[in-house]
C-alpha cells in the first residue's frame, strides 16, 4: 500500500548522508555503502513502510521490542504529558521522580514474588553491566570476593558493552577489543543440533544442564558466583531448550550457593506467553535483566529486577554501591513504561499469547515444519525459529559458503516481510498484539519466501 511520506528527501539522498556520517551497530561499513540502507520512515501496528512507501511486516518487533505494537496512543500521550511535566531529573543522590518511583511499584507488582526491588539502567547492555557489578559486589560484602566468576553459555547475547559483551558468547564480538574481561568463562548452550536429533529431549536437557555442574567442579564451587543465561537464546537464533533444562540449572545452582541471573531482555515483557521467561520456565532466579519491551523499545529503558536474597545484603549490609547511569529511572522512559505496561495488561496480551496467538503460531509451524527445506520448526509464546536444512531425513545443514539464510532473508526483504537470518536458522518474533488473522498473513509470506528459497536452491544444483 502506497502511504504518505513524512520524509522530505528520495531515498537515494537519504542513502547518500547515511553512507557519509553514520556508523551503524553490527555492520560492515563498506557493504552498507554499496548497497544503502534500507530507510524506515513509518510505522502502524505490526507494519512499517520504507522510504519508497513499501509496507512491511514486522515479524520481528524491530529488535524484539515493540511488543504492543507501533502507534498506540497511550505511550505517545504519557511521553508527551511527562516531557511537560517534567523531562529529566536524576535519582543520584537521595532524589527521586513520581514514574520512576511507580514503575519500581508496578513492576514489584508483576514480576515473580522474590523480586520487591529494580536497579533502572538506559539498555539491556547497562543491565548486563550492572548485573556483573551488583553479583560481585554481594559476594565482597559476605566476604568470599574470591566467588567472582560469572558462568555464562556459547552463543549467548547479553549486549555490546564491555561487560555485556564478556558475558555474551558470540566468537565474534569476543574476536574485537580482547574480551572476555576476566572472571566470565562459558559453557555450552542447549543446543547441538545433531545430538539434540538423536537424543529424547528430557534426556538432552538434562545433559545440557550438567554441563554447568561439570564447570562449576572444575572452577571449585566456592569460586563461583553467578550464572547467567536468556531463558530462550534469542539473537543467538532462537535456541528453545528442553523442559527439563531450566528445572535442573536451578537445582545446581541451589546445590552450589551460586546465584542464577535470568537476561529477559527479549523473553521478558510476555514473549513468551508468560510475564517473565523464567515463568514459563520454572526457575526462581536471584537477579533478573530487562530491558526493550519494557516500553515496547518507545523509548530506551532497561533495569535489573534484584530478589531478596541480594537486596538485602546491598541494603542492610552493603553501604554506598558505586554504580549507576544518568539516565538510571529516566522520568520520560519510566512514564513510557507505566503505560505500556498497564496497555499490556488491559489488552491482556501476555494471556493472549499464552491462549490464543501462540498456540497459533505453533500450529502454523507444525504445518511449515513439513516444507522441503525445513529441518526442524519451533516456537515458544510468539518466537520462532525455522532451521533450515539441505537433507530432511538426516538433518544435515547447507555449507555455510552457501549463506542459505541470507538467500531466505533476501526474499522477505523483497516481499515484504521483516524476517532475521541467524545463519541458517530463521527467526521471528513479532509484536505482542499481532492477530490470529496476522499470524496467518505472517505464515502466508513465510512460505512464500521459503518457496522461493527452495526453487533457487534447485535451480543451483545445492541438493
Ligand atoms: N540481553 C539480551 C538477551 C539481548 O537480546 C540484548 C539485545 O538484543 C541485550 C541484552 C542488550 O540490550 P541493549 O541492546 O538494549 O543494550
Amino acid at each position: 500500500t502506497q502511504q504518505p511520506l513524512l520524509t522530505t528527501r528520495s531515498t537515494r539522498e537519504w542513502q547518500a548522508a547515511d553512507a557519509a556520517h553514520f556508523l551503524h551497530p553490527f555492520t560492515d561499513f563498506q557493504s552498507l555503502a554499496r548497497k544503502g540502507s534500507r530507510i524506515i520512515t513509518r510505522a502502524d501496528n505490526i507494519y512499517l513502510w520504507d522510504s519508497d512507501g513499501r509496507k512491511i511486516l514486522d515479524a520481528m518487533s524491530g529488535l524484539w521490542c515493540v511488543n504492543v505494537g507501533y502507534g498506540q496512543q497511550a505511550l505517545i500521550d504519557a511521553a508527551t504529558r511527562q516531557l511537560r511535566e517534567l523531562p529529566f531529573y536524576n535519582s543520584f543522590f537521595q532524589t527521586a521522580t513520581p514514574p520512576a518511583i511507580e514503575l519500581a511499584e508496578l513492576l514489584a507488582e508483576i514480576t515473580p514474588p522474590q523480586f520487591q526491588h529494580v536497579f533502572f539502567t538506559g539498555s539491556g547492555s547497562e543491565a548486563s553491566d550492572t548485573v556483573v557489578r551488583m553479583v560481585r559486589r554481594y559476594w565482597d560484602i559476605l566476604g568470599q570476593p574470591q566467588r567472582h566468576t560469572i558462568i555464562s553459555r556459547k552463543n549467548a547475547y547479553h549486549g555490546s558493552t564491555m561487560a555485556g559483551a564478556s558475558l555474551g558468547g558470540m566468537g565474534a564480538m569476543h574476536a574485537q577489543g580482547g574480551l572476555p574481561i576476566p572472571g566470565i568463562v562459558h559453557i555450552e548452550q542447549p543446543h547441538a543440533y545433531q545430538l539434540a536429533r538423536e537424543m529424547a529431549p528430557d534426556a538432552f536437557g538434562r545433559l545440557a544442564a550438567s554441563w554447568l555442574e561439570d564447570k562449576i567442579i572444575e572452577l571449585g564451587p566456592d569460586r563461583v558466583a553467578a550464572f547467567i543465561g536468556e531463558p530462550v537464546q534469542g539473537a543467538g537464533g532462537v535456541i528453545i531448550p528442553p523442559d527439563t533444562y531450566w528445572p535442573e540449572v536451578q537445582r545446581i545452582c541451589d546445590r552450589h550457593g551460586i546465584l542464577l541471573v535470568s537476561d529477559e531482555v527479549v523473553c521478558g515483557f510476555g514473549r513468551t506467553g508468560h510475564w517473565f521467561g523464567c515463568e514459563r520456565f520454572g526457575t526462581r532466579p536471584d537477579l533478573m535483566s530487562f530491558a526493550k519491551g519494557v516500553t515496547s523499545g518507545y523509548v530506551p529503558l532497561g533495569g535489573v529486577m534484584v530478589g531478596e536474597r541480594v537486596a538485602r545484603v546491598l541494603i542492610e549490609q552493603g553501604g554506598d554501591f558505586e554504580h549507576g547511569y544518568t539516565y538510571s529511572g529516566h522520568p520520560v522512559a519510566c512514564a513510557v513504561a507505566l503505560a505500556n505496561i498497564r496497555l499490556m495488561q488491559q489488552l491482556k496480551l501476555v494471556e493472549r499469547v499464552r491462549d490464543d496467538t501462540g498456540p497459533h503460531l505453533a500450529s502454523l509451524y507444525a504445518s511449515l515444519a513439513e516444507h522441503p527445506l525445513v529441518g526442524r520448526a519451533e516456537t515458544c509464546g510468539l518466537m520462532a525459529a525455522l532451521q533450515l536444512v539441505r537433507d530432511k531425513a538426516s538433518g544435515t545443514p547447507f555449507p555455510p559458503e552457501r549463506q542459505v539464510g541470507l538467500l531466505c532473508r533476501s526474499h522477505c526483504f523483497a516481499n515484504g516481510l521483516v524476517m532475521r537470518a541467524v545463519g541458517d536458522r530463521m527467526i521471528v518474533a513479532p509484536p505482542l498484539v499481532m492477530t490470529r488473522a496476522q499470524v496467518d498473513e505472517m505464515g502466508a509470506l513465510i512460505r512464500l519466501c521459503l518457496d522461493k528459497t527452495w526453487a533457487d536452491v534447485q535451480h543451483q544444483g545445492w541438493r
